[in-house]
Protein backbone atom coordinates (compact mmCIF):
# COMPACT_ATOMS: atom_id res chain seq x y z
CA UNK A 1 0.00 0.00 0.00
CA UNK A 2 3.01 2.43 0.71
CA UNK A 3 4.27 2.03 -2.43
CA UNK A 4 0.95 2.63 -4.35
CA UNK A 5 1.16 5.69 -2.25
CA UNK A 6 4.67 6.59 -3.24
CA UNK A 7 4.92 10.00 -5.01
CA UNK A 8 5.68 9.03 -9.00
CA UNK A 9 3.34 5.70 -8.57
CA UNK A 10 0.59 8.11 -7.58
CA UNK A 11 1.34 10.20 -10.67
CA UNK A 12 1.40 7.56 -13.27
CA UNK A 13 -1.69 5.93 -11.90
CA UNK A 14 -3.14 9.56 -11.98
CA UNK A 15 -2.04 9.87 -15.48
CA UNK A 16 -3.45 6.57 -16.64
CA UNK A 17 -7.39 7.09 -14.92
CA UNK A 18 -7.90 10.12 -13.63
CA UNK A 19 -9.04 13.23 -16.27
CA UNK A 20 -8.68 16.63 -14.42
CA UNK A 21 -11.30 19.38 -14.65
CA UNK A 22 -10.40 22.40 -16.25
CA UNK A 23 -6.82 20.43 -17.38
CA UNK A 24 -4.87 19.86 -20.90
CA UNK A 25 -4.10 16.42 -20.01
CA UNK A 26 -1.31 15.72 -22.19
CA UNK A 27 0.80 18.77 -20.80
CA UNK A 28 -0.45 17.29 -17.16
CA UNK A 29 0.53 13.98 -17.71
CA UNK A 30 3.86 14.57 -19.33
CA UNK A 31 4.48 17.02 -16.12
CA UNK A 32 2.79 14.80 -13.36
CA UNK A 33 0.42 15.74 -10.86
CA UNK A 34 0.72 17.07 -7.30
CA UNK A 35 -0.42 15.14 -5.15
CA UNK A 36 -1.74 16.86 -1.61
CA UNK A 37 -1.55 14.66 1.38
CA UNK A 38 -2.89 16.83 3.99
CA UNK A 39 -3.95 20.22 5.68
CA UNK A 40 -3.83 22.02 8.73
CA UNK A 41 -5.22 26.17 8.87
CA UNK A 42 -3.85 27.62 6.11
CA UNK A 43 -1.23 25.41 4.78
CA UNK A 44 -1.57 22.29 2.65
CA UNK A 45 1.34 19.52 2.08
CA UNK A 46 1.92 17.54 -0.59
CA UNK A 47 3.13 13.89 -0.99
CA UNK A 48 6.55 15.32 -0.76
CA UNK A 49 6.22 17.04 2.58
CA UNK A 50 6.79 20.55 0.90
CA UNK A 51 4.46 23.24 2.56
CA UNK A 52 2.42 25.68 0.92
CA UNK A 53 0.16 28.38 2.31
CA UNK A 54 -2.98 28.09 0.36
CA UNK A 55 -4.35 31.87 -0.42
CA UNK A 56 -6.88 30.50 -2.65
CA UNK A 57 -8.72 28.63 0.34
CA UNK A 58 -8.64 25.61 -1.89
CA UNK A 59 -10.78 26.73 -4.38
CA UNK A 60 -12.36 29.56 -2.80
CA UNK A 61 -13.87 27.02 -0.48
CA UNK A 62 -12.21 26.67 3.00
CA UNK A 63 -13.88 29.68 4.65
CA UNK A 64 -13.24 28.27 7.86
CA UNK A 65 -9.21 26.86 6.92
CA UNK A 66 -8.38 22.92 7.16
CA UNK A 67 -8.33 20.79 9.77
CA UNK A 68 -11.09 21.26 11.49
CA UNK A 69 -11.91 18.04 13.84
CA UNK A 70 -15.38 19.44 15.05
CA UNK A 71 -16.60 19.12 11.07
CA UNK A 72 -15.32 15.67 10.74
CA UNK A 73 -16.89 14.65 13.79
CA UNK A 74 -20.13 16.52 12.91
CA UNK A 75 -20.53 14.69 9.77
CA UNK A 76 -19.09 11.05 11.38
CA UNK A 77 -22.05 11.45 13.94
CA UNK A 78 -25.16 11.95 11.30
CA UNK A 79 -22.80 9.28 8.88
CA UNK A 80 -23.46 6.89 12.23
CA UNK A 81 -27.08 7.92 13.06
CA UNK A 82 -28.71 8.39 9.22
CA UNK A 83 -26.37 8.34 6.53
CA UNK A 84 -29.11 9.08 3.93
CA UNK A 85 -32.36 10.33 2.98
CA UNK A 86 -33.92 12.45 1.07
CA UNK A 87 -35.83 15.60 0.72
CA UNK A 88 -38.18 13.98 -1.92
CA UNK A 89 -42.43 12.28 -1.26
CA UNK A 90 -43.00 14.48 1.83
CA UNK A 91 -39.85 13.82 3.99
CA UNK A 92 -36.42 15.27 5.21
CA UNK A 93 -34.02 15.26 7.65
CA UNK A 94 -33.21 17.02 10.72
CA UNK A 95 -29.82 18.59 10.01
CA UNK A 96 -31.59 19.43 6.42
CA UNK A 97 -34.25 21.29 8.16
CA UNK A 98 -32.20 22.72 10.38
CA UNK A 99 -29.65 24.37 7.97
CA UNK A 100 -32.62 25.99 6.25
CA UNK A 101 -33.30 27.80 9.63
CA UNK A 102 -29.93 28.25 10.76
CA UNK A 103 -29.19 29.67 7.02
CA UNK A 104 -32.48 31.75 6.76
CA UNK A 105 -31.00 33.51 9.78
CA UNK A 106 -28.12 35.27 7.97
CA UNK A 107 -30.13 36.56 5.25
CA UNK A 108 -32.17 39.34 4.92
CA UNK A 109 -36.01 39.32 5.71
CA UNK A 110 -37.51 38.57 2.11
CA UNK A 111 -34.66 36.02 1.36
CA UNK A 112 -35.76 33.06 3.90
CA UNK A 113 -36.24 29.62 2.10
CA UNK A 114 -33.52 27.51 0.41
CA UNK A 115 -33.43 24.89 -2.03
CA UNK A 116 -30.74 22.79 -1.66
CA UNK A 117 -28.13 21.18 -4.18
CA UNK A 118 -24.45 19.75 -4.26
CA UNK A 119 -22.64 22.15 -6.05
CA UNK A 120 -23.16 25.97 -7.18
CA UNK A 121 -23.30 24.42 -11.14
CA UNK A 122 -26.64 22.84 -9.72
CA UNK A 123 -27.68 26.14 -8.43
CA UNK A 124 -27.18 27.56 -11.54
CA UNK A 125 -29.27 25.30 -13.24
CA UNK A 126 -32.25 25.24 -10.58
CA UNK A 127 -32.46 28.90 -10.13
CA UNK A 128 -32.73 28.90 -13.90
CA UNK A 129 -35.83 26.98 -13.97
CA UNK A 130 -37.40 28.73 -10.99
CA UNK A 131 -37.08 31.74 -13.40
CA UNK A 132 -38.58 30.79 -16.07
CA UNK A 133 -41.36 28.67 -13.60
CA UNK A 134 -42.01 31.41 -11.75
CA UNK A 135 -42.77 33.98 -14.73
CA UNK A 136 -44.97 30.96 -16.23
CA UNK A 137 -47.02 30.48 -12.86
CA UNK A 138 -47.71 34.14 -13.23
CA UNK A 139 -48.94 34.02 -16.61
CA UNK A 140 -46.23 35.05 -18.30
CA UNK A 141 -44.52 32.04 -20.30
CA UNK A 142 -42.69 34.46 -22.79
CA UNK A 143 -40.58 35.49 -19.67
CA UNK A 144 -37.87 33.28 -20.45
CA UNK A 145 -34.51 35.35 -21.72
CA UNK A 146 -31.54 35.28 -19.25
CA UNK A 147 -29.17 38.31 -19.42
CA UNK A 148 -25.59 37.33 -17.61
CA UNK A 149 -22.39 38.99 -18.52
CA UNK A 150 -19.01 38.40 -20.33
CA UNK A 151 -16.56 36.79 -18.40
CA UNK A 152 -19.11 35.86 -15.78
CA UNK A 153 -18.53 32.49 -13.57
CA UNK A 154 -21.79 29.64 -13.14
CA UNK A 155 -20.72 26.95 -13.52
CA UNK A 156 -19.71 24.34 -15.66
CA UNK A 157 -23.31 22.54 -16.54
CA UNK A 158 -24.62 23.29 -19.69
CA UNK A 159 -26.92 25.98 -18.20
CA UNK A 160 -23.53 26.98 -16.06
CA UNK A 161 -21.68 27.16 -18.87
CA UNK A 162 -23.85 28.82 -21.41
CA UNK A 163 -24.74 31.40 -18.56
CA UNK A 164 -20.85 32.07 -17.83
CA UNK A 165 -19.46 34.74 -20.14
CA UNK A 166 -16.35 32.11 -20.79
CA UNK A 167 -15.45 31.76 -24.72
CA UNK A 168 -13.22 29.18 -24.21
CA UNK A 169 -16.18 27.39 -22.60
CA UNK A 170 -18.77 28.06 -25.16
CA UNK A 171 -16.39 26.86 -27.78
CA UNK A 172 -16.66 23.19 -26.36
CA UNK A 173 -20.40 22.15 -26.74
CA UNK A 174 -22.00 24.81 -28.81
CA UNK A 175 -22.85 26.78 -26.08
CA UNK A 176 -24.75 29.04 -24.75
CA UNK A 177 -27.80 27.33 -25.15
CA UNK A 178 -30.62 29.36 -26.74
CA UNK A 179 -32.08 32.27 -24.82
CA UNK A 180 -29.04 33.48 -23.05
CA UNK A 181 -27.25 36.74 -23.85
CA UNK A 182 -24.48 38.48 -22.85
CA UNK A 183 -23.56 42.23 -21.75
CA UNK A 184 -20.75 43.68 -21.06
CA UNK A 185 -18.64 43.52 -17.24
CA UNK A 186 -17.52 46.15 -14.66
CA UNK A 187 -13.76 45.49 -15.67
CA UNK A 188 -12.49 49.15 -15.28
CA UNK A 189 -8.39 49.01 -15.67
CA UNK A 190 -9.25 46.93 -19.32
CA UNK A 191 -12.18 48.41 -21.05
CA UNK A 192 -12.04 51.78 -19.27
CA UNK A 193 -10.78 53.95 -21.32
CA UNK A 194 -10.75 57.50 -20.40
CA UNK A 195 -14.09 57.01 -18.47
CA UNK A 196 -13.70 57.61 -14.74
CA UNK A 197 -14.15 54.22 -12.71
CA UNK A 198 -17.94 55.97 -11.98
CA UNK A 199 -19.05 57.19 -14.96
CA UNK A 200 -17.65 53.29 -16.70
CA UNK A 201 -19.99 51.31 -14.00
CA UNK A 202 -22.80 53.13 -14.80
CA UNK A 203 -21.72 53.01 -18.61
CA UNK A 204 -21.64 49.22 -18.73
CA UNK A 205 -24.77 48.90 -16.01
CA UNK A 206 -26.87 50.54 -18.55
CA UNK A 207 -25.69 47.98 -21.18
CA UNK A 208 -28.65 46.24 -19.26
CA UNK A 209 -31.11 48.58 -19.75
CA UNK A 210 -30.07 48.46 -23.26
CA UNK A 211 -30.83 44.70 -23.69
CA UNK A 212 -33.64 44.44 -21.92
CA UNK A 213 -34.79 47.14 -24.93
CA UNK A 214 -33.05 45.17 -27.53
CA UNK A 215 -35.26 41.75 -26.50
CA UNK A 216 -38.31 43.29 -25.05
CA UNK A 217 -39.07 43.45 -21.41
CA UNK A 218 -42.11 41.07 -21.66
CA UNK A 219 -39.69 38.62 -22.93
CA UNK A 220 -36.75 39.39 -20.02
CA UNK A 221 -36.95 36.33 -17.42
CA UNK A 222 -33.59 37.63 -15.29
CA UNK A 223 -30.05 39.11 -15.03
CA UNK A 224 -27.08 36.90 -13.37
CA UNK A 225 -24.34 38.55 -11.75
CA UNK A 226 -21.81 37.86 -9.39
CA UNK A 227 -21.03 40.31 -6.97
CA UNK A 228 -17.21 40.41 -7.45
CA UNK A 229 -16.49 38.66 -10.49
CA UNK A 230 -14.23 35.36 -9.25
CA UNK A 231 -12.99 32.86 -12.05
CA UNK A 232 -13.18 36.23 -14.31
CA UNK A 233 -10.16 37.76 -12.19
CA UNK A 234 -12.20 38.96 -8.78
CA UNK A 235 -12.78 42.13 -10.58
CA UNK A 236 -14.34 45.01 -8.32
CA UNK A 237 -16.79 46.42 -9.87
CA UNK A 238 -17.11 50.47 -9.51
CA UNK A 239 -19.68 51.96 -6.78
CA UNK A 240 -21.75 53.21 -9.48
CA UNK A 241 -22.40 49.76 -10.77
CA UNK A 242 -24.25 47.52 -8.46
CA UNK A 243 -27.05 50.98 -7.30
CA UNK A 244 -27.91 50.96 -11.17
CA UNK A 245 -28.27 47.60 -12.07
CA UNK A 246 -30.48 47.22 -9.00
CA UNK A 247 -32.48 50.05 -10.22
CA UNK A 248 -32.65 48.75 -13.45
CA UNK A 249 -33.69 45.34 -12.53
CA UNK A 250 -36.19 47.10 -10.83
CA UNK A 251 -38.01 49.12 -12.85
CA UNK A 252 -37.90 46.60 -15.66
CA UNK A 253 -39.53 44.12 -13.38
CA UNK A 254 -37.38 41.36 -13.96
CA UNK A 255 -35.16 38.95 -11.53
CA UNK A 256 -32.23 39.99 -10.16
CA UNK A 257 -30.05 36.58 -9.51
CA UNK A 258 -26.99 37.82 -7.22
CA UNK A 259 -24.34 34.38 -7.76
CA UNK A 260 -22.97 34.35 -4.23
CA UNK A 261 -21.31 30.77 -4.70
CA UNK A 262 -17.96 32.83 -3.63
CA UNK A 263 -19.35 35.66 -1.85
CA UNK A 264 -21.43 34.04 0.28
CA UNK A 265 -20.40 33.13 4.09
CA UNK A 266 -17.93 35.84 4.79
CA UNK A 267 -15.89 36.25 2.06
CA UNK A 268 -16.38 40.18 1.54
CA UNK A 269 -16.83 40.74 5.56
CA UNK A 270 -20.22 40.19 5.13
CA UNK A 271 -22.27 36.86 5.20
CA UNK A 272 -23.26 37.50 2.08
CA UNK A 273 -22.24 39.96 -1.20
CA UNK A 274 -25.10 41.34 -1.92
CA UNK A 275 -25.49 42.58 2.05
CA UNK A 276 -22.04 43.83 1.30
CA UNK A 277 -23.45 46.32 -1.89
CA UNK A 278 -26.51 46.69 -0.37
CA UNK A 279 -29.08 45.12 -2.51
CA UNK A 280 -31.77 42.77 -2.49
CA UNK A 281 -31.78 39.54 -5.41
CA UNK A 282 -34.64 37.74 -5.85
CA UNK A 283 -32.95 34.38 -6.49
CA UNK A 284 -29.24 33.54 -5.25
CA UNK A 285 -27.13 30.86 -5.60
CA UNK A 286 -24.63 29.79 -2.81
CA UNK A 287 -22.45 26.55 -2.53
CA UNK A 288 -18.38 26.73 -1.46
CA UNK A 289 -17.94 28.70 2.28
CA UNK A 290 -21.67 26.99 2.92
CA UNK A 291 -19.25 23.50 4.05
CA UNK A 292 -16.27 25.12 3.43
CA UNK A 293 -15.71 22.64 1.16
CA UNK A 294 -15.60 20.03 3.77
CA UNK A 295 -18.73 18.04 1.97
CA UNK A 296 -20.37 18.95 -1.33
CA UNK A 297 -23.49 21.06 -1.12
CA UNK A 298 -24.90 24.27 -2.55
CA UNK A 299 -28.39 25.36 -2.56
CA UNK A 300 -30.58 28.60 -4.10
CA UNK A 301 -31.69 31.40 -1.65
CA UNK A 302 -35.40 32.47 -2.88
CA UNK A 303 -37.26 35.80 -1.84
CA UNK A 304 -40.71 36.10 -0.70
CA UNK A 305 -41.60 37.28 -4.01
CA UNK A 306 -40.28 34.18 -6.17
CA UNK A 307 -40.54 31.44 -2.81
CA UNK A 308 -44.74 32.50 -2.88
CA UNK A 309 -45.49 32.19 -6.76
CA UNK A 310 -43.81 28.71 -6.29
CA UNK A 311 -45.94 28.03 -3.21
CA UNK A 312 -49.43 28.96 -3.75
CA UNK A 313 -49.23 28.65 -7.38
CA UNK A 314 -47.09 25.95 -8.91
CA UNK A 315 -48.18 23.19 -8.14
CA UNK A 316 -45.28 20.67 -8.12
CA UNK A 317 -41.54 22.03 -9.11
CA UNK A 318 -40.00 19.15 -11.17
CA UNK A 319 -36.98 19.48 -10.14
CA UNK A 320 -34.52 18.14 -7.63
CA UNK A 321 -31.71 15.76 -6.93
CA UNK A 322 -31.17 12.73 -4.80
CA UNK A 323 -28.78 14.41 -2.71
CA UNK A 324 -30.78 17.56 -2.20
CA UNK A 325 -30.37 18.45 1.37
CA UNK A 326 -28.03 15.32 1.98
CA UNK A 327 -28.22 15.09 5.92
CA UNK A 328 -24.45 14.07 6.09
CA UNK A 329 -23.41 17.34 4.06
CA UNK A 330 -26.31 19.57 5.86
CA UNK A 331 -24.42 17.99 9.58
CA UNK A 332 -21.37 19.31 8.04
CA UNK A 333 -22.19 22.64 7.14
CA UNK A 334 -24.04 23.19 10.32
CA UNK A 335 -21.00 23.08 12.22
CA UNK A 336 -19.44 24.84 9.43
CA UNK A 337 -21.63 28.22 10.19
CA UNK A 338 -21.50 27.50 13.85
CA UNK A 339 -17.77 27.90 13.63
CA UNK A 340 -18.21 31.13 12.02
CA UNK A 341 -20.01 32.35 14.29
CA UNK A 342 -18.71 31.15 17.29
CA UNK A 343 -15.23 32.83 16.33
CA UNK A 344 -17.09 35.52 14.37
CA UNK A 345 -15.08 34.86 11.29
CA UNK A 346 -17.52 37.33 9.29
CA UNK A 347 -17.04 39.80 11.70
CA UNK A 348 -12.76 39.54 11.69
CA UNK A 349 -13.35 39.48 7.97
CA UNK A 350 -14.74 43.20 8.00
CA UNK A 351 -13.10 44.76 10.86
CA UNK A 352 -9.77 42.90 11.61
CA UNK A 353 -7.63 40.49 8.69
CA UNK A 354 -9.67 42.20 6.40
CA UNK A 355 -7.98 45.84 6.73
CA UNK A 356 -4.91 44.25 7.22
CA UNK A 357 -5.01 42.13 4.28
CA UNK A 358 -6.25 45.41 2.16
CA UNK A 359 -3.32 47.40 3.34
CA UNK A 360 -1.01 45.08 3.16
CA UNK A 361 -2.37 44.15 -0.61
CA UNK A 362 -2.80 47.54 -1.54
CA UNK A 363 0.79 48.24 -0.82
CA UNK A 364 2.07 46.27 -4.11
CA UNK A 365 0.57 49.12 -6.20
CA UNK A 366 4.00 50.75 -5.25
CA UNK A 367 5.63 47.72 -7.24
CA UNK A 368 6.59 48.46 -11.15
CA UNK A 369 4.51 45.69 -12.58
CA UNK A 370 1.21 46.25 -11.09
CA UNK A 371 -1.47 48.24 -12.29
CA UNK A 372 -3.83 48.00 -9.26
CA UNK A 373 -4.30 46.17 -6.51
CA UNK A 374 -7.80 45.81 -5.12
CA UNK A 375 -9.47 43.81 -2.15
CA UNK A 376 -13.21 43.29 -0.94
CA UNK A 377 -12.78 41.84 2.96
CA UNK A 378 -10.38 38.99 1.93
CA UNK A 379 -11.21 38.67 -1.90
CA UNK A 380 -8.15 40.38 -3.72
CA UNK A 381 -7.56 41.21 -7.30
CA UNK A 382 -4.44 42.54 -8.19
CA UNK A 383 -3.58 43.71 -11.94
CA UNK A 384 -0.36 43.57 -13.28
CA UNK A 385 0.80 46.01 -16.04
CA UNK A 386 3.70 46.62 -18.36
CA UNK A 387 3.33 50.41 -18.15
CA UNK A 388 1.59 51.41 -15.20
CA UNK A 389 1.42 55.32 -16.06
CA UNK A 390 -1.08 54.45 -19.67
CA UNK A 391 -2.87 51.12 -18.00
CA UNK A 392 -0.70 49.31 -20.96
CA UNK A 393 -1.07 45.56 -20.18
CA UNK A 394 1.90 42.73 -20.82
CA UNK A 395 1.60 41.70 -24.53
CA UNK A 396 1.04 37.95 -23.25
CA UNK A 397 -1.61 38.30 -20.18
CA UNK A 398 -1.42 34.66 -19.73
CA UNK A 399 2.43 33.87 -19.73
CA UNK A 400 2.92 36.77 -17.69
CA UNK A 401 -0.05 35.44 -14.73
CA UNK A 402 1.79 32.35 -15.01
CA UNK A 403 4.79 33.35 -14.39
CA UNK A 404 3.95 34.76 -11.47
CA UNK A 405 2.23 32.39 -9.90
CA UNK A 406 4.87 29.33 -10.90
CA UNK A 407 6.88 31.83 -9.28
CA UNK A 408 4.74 31.57 -5.83
CA UNK A 409 4.18 28.25 -6.43
CA UNK A 410 8.29 26.93 -5.84
CA UNK A 411 8.46 29.28 -3.07
CA UNK A 412 5.25 27.47 -0.98
CA UNK A 413 2.03 29.81 -1.95
CA UNK A 414 -1.06 28.96 -3.80
CA UNK A 415 -2.27 31.91 -5.76
CA UNK A 416 -4.30 31.92 -8.82
CA UNK A 417 -3.68 33.64 -11.97
CA UNK A 418 -6.35 35.21 -14.10
CA UNK A 419 -4.91 36.15 -17.31
CA UNK A 420 -2.88 38.90 -15.74
CA UNK A 421 -4.36 39.37 -12.94
CA UNK A 422 -3.60 37.68 -9.50
CA UNK A 423 -5.97 35.94 -7.09
CA UNK A 424 -6.21 35.83 -3.23
CA UNK A 425 -9.03 34.63 -1.52
CA UNK A 426 -7.32 33.09 1.74
CA UNK A 427 -8.99 31.41 4.68
CA UNK A 428 -11.13 33.48 6.62
CA UNK A 429 -8.53 32.33 9.85
CA UNK A 430 -5.65 33.41 8.08
CA UNK A 431 -3.27 35.45 10.95
CA UNK A 432 -1.13 38.78 10.26
CA UNK A 433 2.04 37.02 10.16
CA UNK A 434 0.31 34.48 7.05
CA UNK A 435 -0.64 37.60 5.29
CA UNK A 436 2.91 39.14 5.06
CA UNK A 437 4.00 35.81 4.23
CA UNK A 438 1.95 35.61 1.34
CA UNK A 439 2.49 39.33 0.31
CA UNK A 440 6.34 38.89 0.74
CA UNK A 441 6.15 35.55 -1.48
CA UNK A 442 4.01 37.28 -4.20
CA UNK A 443 6.47 40.50 -3.86
CA UNK A 444 9.08 38.51 -5.00
CA UNK A 445 7.32 37.03 -7.54
CA UNK A 446 6.95 40.60 -8.77
CA UNK A 447 10.04 40.99 -8.76
CA UNK A 448 10.85 38.32 -11.18
CA UNK A 449 8.50 38.86 -13.50
CA UNK A 450 9.96 42.82 -13.71
CA UNK A 451 12.95 41.04 -14.20
CA UNK A 452 12.19 38.38 -16.51
CA UNK A 453 11.69 42.22 -18.93
CA UNK A 454 8.51 41.07 -20.79
CA UNK A 455 6.95 42.92 -22.98
N1 LIG B 1 -20.83 30.30 -9.45
C1 LIG B 1 -19.67 30.88 -9.15
C2 LIG B 1 -19.62 32.36 -8.94
C3 LIG B 1 -18.51 30.11 -9.00
O1 LIG B 1 -17.35 30.70 -8.72
C4 LIG B 1 -18.60 28.72 -9.17
C5 LIG B 1 -17.39 27.81 -8.99
N2 LIG B 1 -16.15 28.37 -9.00
C6 LIG B 1 -19.83 28.16 -9.52
C7 LIG B 1 -20.93 28.98 -9.63
C8 LIG B 1 -19.97 26.69 -9.75
O2 LIG B 1 -19.84 25.99 -8.58
P1 LIG B 1 -19.41 24.45 -8.59
O3 LIG B 1 -18.01 24.38 -9.08
O4 LIG B 1 -19.60 24.04 -7.15
O5 LIG B 1 -20.36 23.73 -9.46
Amino acid sequence: MNDLKNTSNLAAIDAAHHLHPFSDMKELNAKGTRIIERAEGVFIYDSTGKRYLDAFAGLWCVNVGYGRKSIAEAAARQMQELPYYNAFFGTTTPPATLLAQKIASHTGEKLKRIFFTNSGSEATDTWFRMARVFWKALGKPQKTQVIARRNGYHGSTVAGASLGGMKLMHEQGNLPIEGIHHIGQPYWYAEGGDLSPADFGLKVARELEAKIDELGEDQVAAFVAEPIQGAGGVIIPPETYWPEIARICKARNILLVVDEVICGFGRLGEWFGHQYYGIEPDLAPIAKGLSSGYLPIGGVLVSDRVADVMVEELGDFHHGFTYSGHPVCAAAALENIRILEEERLVERARDHIGPYFAAAWKSLEDHEVVGEAQSVGLMGGLQLAADKSTRRRFAKPDEVGMLVRNHCLQNGLIMRATGDRMLASPPLTINRPEVDEVIDTLRKALDHLRDAKMA
